[in-house]
């Protein structure tokens, strides 16, 4: 049995904060999807968040997200709370077979107990992912070395005031993945995202991906007390498909560190700021109606075509 390594004290004091429960009787919360939301269309926003027209919204995509992002967590999870030979003997296929079951469940029941996925649908999802877990668990060292790093944890919650005007208001997100490494210092926080073949320039250049962790990274600074030169940041892009090449390896795995400087620091900060002043004042949310900016997102918007919004792009 290989002898445990001691957690810093740093590690173990973020594990042990406790978090702010939002009192929704008279405090809000926002998150970065609100802000994603909020800057593609302001009425997109206001439907779903401030006037509450709950929509269904979910698809193989976001059931295989959540069921394969469970399943490299637990791995993670192991492998640096116990060994890597530990998360190897992790019976995967079978946790990735469970957890999209469980999901499916889950989300079944939110659509009125209505199906909404073919069954060869979920089954191509699942070998897509069984092969992400095999190339993840064979390249781990890779990915994630444990020379001198610690697991701060998986869904590391942020939950602080973003604004001192606003003081009801909570940001509220989940970190997927936060290591940190003992020698020199610094915390990485990851992000992992499922992708049909990975991000090209166009993704890799776009502000309101970047600020997502751009953000985490701000608030994980203020809310734990950490020097925010001491965080880096990365997307952990696990691709389902990958197509040949005899002359290269394609890898089912991108890692993507967006600049995080402050000049991409105060852009994210003051669009979250813009967002925040458009839409509460000191009580809750101001009493205005928010525009639609028809988009070419709309023909996937669940207000699309209906008496909710007509508008058209
Ligand atoms: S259909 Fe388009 S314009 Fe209307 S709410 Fe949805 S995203 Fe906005």
């Amino acid at each position: 049995m290989p002898k445990k390594k001691k957690i810093p004290s740093i590690v173990k004091d973020i594990q042990n904060q406790v978090q702010h429960e939002v009192n929704y009787a008279y405090e809000k919360s926002i998150s970065y999807s609100q802000l994603s939301m909020y800057t593609e269309c302001p009425k997109k926003w206001s439907l779903q968040y401030k006037e509450g027209y709950k929509q269904f919204t979910s698809s193989i995509h976001t059931v295989f997200g959540t069921a394969l992002h469970e399943t490299l967590q637990k791995y993670l999870e192991v492998m640096y709370n116990e060994s890597g030979a530990e998360a190897d003997r992790l019976n995967t296929s079978e946790m990735l077979e469970e957890n999209l079951r469980e999901e499916y469940k889950v989300q079944y029941k939110k659509n009125k107990n209505q199906h909404f996925l073919k069954p060869e649908e979920l089954r191509e999802f699942y070998e897509d992912g069984i092969e992400i877990i095999r190339e993840f668990a064979k390249n781990k060292s890779k990915y994630f070395s444990k020379r001198g790093w610690y697991l701060v944890g998986c869904e590391v919650p942020l939950m602080l005031k973003p604004s001192p005007t606003h003081t009801n208001l909570y940001f509220q997100g989940f970190l997927d993945v936060v290591l940190y490494n003992e020698k020199t210092n610094k915390f990485l926080i990851m992000d992992i995202k499922t992708s049909k073949s990975g991000w090209y320039k166009d993704q890799k250049k776009d502000e309101l991906k970047q600020f997502q962790l751009i953000l985490y990274k701000k608030f994980f600074a203020e809310q734990y007390n950490v020097s925010i030169d001491n965080i880096d940041i990365e997307f952990f892009i696990v691709k389902r498909k990958i197509y040949e090449h005899e002359d290269f390896t394609i890898r089912r795995i991108q890692q993507f560190q967006p600049p995080s400087g402050k000049i991409k620091l105060n852009k994210a900060t003051q669009t979250l700021n813009k967002f925040i002043t458009e839409v509460f004042d000191r009580e809750g949310y101001k009493d205005i109606e928010h525009q639609p900016t028809p988009n070419k997102n709309c023909g996937w918007c669940p207000f699309h075509k209906t008496h909710l919004c007509s508008a058209t792009y």
